[in-house]
C-alpha cells in the first residue's frame, strides 16, 4: 500500500477555504522559494532533526475524519499543501476519492508545477484550488523561486477552463514583486489567461524562526512584515483590470 510523508496536520486551519478545515502538508517541494515559511518542508525527506510521518491513505482518511462534524457545521473539508502536494500524485487521487466517499470537501493548494497531465488528473479530483503564481515574469519567477513559470502558467490556464473552482494566490514579497507597475504585469497575465479570482497573501515572518533552528540561510531575514494596507494599491490594480480580490486568506 503507497505512503506519503506528511510534515504536519493543521487542524481548525480556517485560512485555506470555506469552513474549518484540517490542512495536511506533504513533505517535499520542487521550487526553492526565497520567503518560504515551511524550509523543512522542501526536501523530499525530512531534514535531519526535523520529522515527518509516513501514512497510508487509510490511515491519513481514519485521521482527518476525527474532525468532520466539524467539517460538516462549518461547510468546511480537508485542504491538500506543502510542500507541494502534488508531488505525491497517485496517493492524494487515491485520498481524494475515500474522503469524498465519506462526504468531505476537499481542496488542494499548489504551486502548479508539474506535468499537465498529473495536474489535469488532480485538479479534475479535487473540489476546489488555490494557484500560486509568484511572478508573471519567467526571468524574476526563476530568481524568486529557482524555477521558470512558462509550465505553471500553462497549468493556470488549463485549470480555468476547468469545471473546478480556482483562486489565483500571489505572495506580496517585499523587493520582488510589490510594486503596482508589477501588479499591472500580473493584471495582464491574469487577465489574458481567463483568472477571475486573486488573493493577495502579505509577506509574513512566520518561518523567520525556523531558518535559524535549521541553521539555513534566509534571504528575508530581519524583512518586515506586510499588511494588508500595505498591499491594497495592489489589489487596486488588479480589481480595475477586473478580477475580484481578496487580501490575506
Ligand atoms: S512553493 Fe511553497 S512550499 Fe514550495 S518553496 Fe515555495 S513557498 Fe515553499
Amino acid at each position: 500500500m503507497q505512503k506519503a510523508l506528511v510534515f504536519n496536520l493543521q487542524k481548525f486551519s480556517i485560512h485555506d477555504g470555506a469552513g474549518i478545515r484540517t490542512d495536511v502538508f506533504f513533505q517535499g517541494c520542487n521550487l526553492r522559494c526565497k520567503w518560504c515559511a515551511n524550509p523543512e518542508s522542501q526536501p523530499m525527506e525530512p531534514l535531519p532533526g526535523e520529522s515527518a510521518k509516513a501514512y497510508t491513505v487509510d490511515e491519513l482518511v481514519e485521521e482527518l475524519l476525527k474532525d468532520k462534524p466539524f467539517y460538516d457545521e462549518s461547510g468546511g473539508g480537508v485542504t491538500l499543501t506543502g510542500g507541494e502536494a502534488l508531488l505525491h500524485p497517485e496517493f492524494v487521487l487515491e485520498l481524494t476519492q475515500a474522503l469524498h466517499r465519506e462526504g468531505v470537501h476537499v481542496a488542494v493548494e499548489t504551486a502548479a508545477c508539474v506535468s499537465e497531465d498529473v495536474f489535469a488528473r488532480v485538479l479534475a479530483a479535487v473540489d476546489f484550488a488555490y494557484i500560486d503564481l509568484k511572478h508573471y515574469d519567467d526571468t524574476k519567477h526563476r530568481e524568486g523561486t529557482g524555477v521558470g513559470n512558462e509550465l505553471i502558467l500553462r497549468n493556470i490556464a488549463a485549470a480555468l477552463k476547468g469545471k473546478t473552482p480556482v483562486v489565483v494566490r500571489i505572495p506580496v514579497i517585499p523587493g520582488y514583486n510589490d510594486s503596482e507597475a508589477n501588479f499591472e504585469g500580473f493584471a495582464k497575465t491574469l487577465t489574458a489567461l481567463g483568472a477571475k479570482d486573486v488573493q493577495l497573501l502579505p509577506f509574513h515572518q512566520l518561518g523567520e524562526s525556523k531558518y535559524r533552528r535549521l541553521n539555513l540561510d534566509y534571504a528575508y531575514d530581519g524583512t518586515k512584515q506586510l499588511h494588508d494596507g500595505d498591499v491594497s494599491a495592489f489589489a487596486a490594480a488588479l480589481t480595475r483590470a477586473g478580477l475580484n480580490v481578496q487580501i490575506g486568506g
